[in-house]
């Protein structure tokens, strides 16, 4: 599985956010299926296109999981 770490700053607006976990093969962030594991040591996100059926994991600083869990869409 790929994996990737966050690029999003904290302060980013939601549109950032979600842009940041976008599928790396067709650059999409919509319809994107999360199963966030924000708890623990090293948060991260498990995300899948179903499109490209991709999957793919973005390591999270407890910052911007904290930020990922307050856009409500994991
Ligand atoms: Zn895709």
């Amino acid at each position: 599985m790929r994996a990737d770490t966050a690029r999003f700053r904290t302060d980013d607006p939601d549109a950032l956010v979600r842009a940041s976990l976008a599928c790396p093969i067709c650059l999409r962030s919509d319809d994107l299926e999360w199963h966030a594991a924000l708890d623990g040591y090293d948060p991260s996100v498990e995300c899948r296109c179903p499109r490209c059926e991709e999957s793919w994991r973005v390591y999270l600083e407890p910052q911007q999981a904290l930020r990922l869990a307050l856009l409500g869409a994991v």
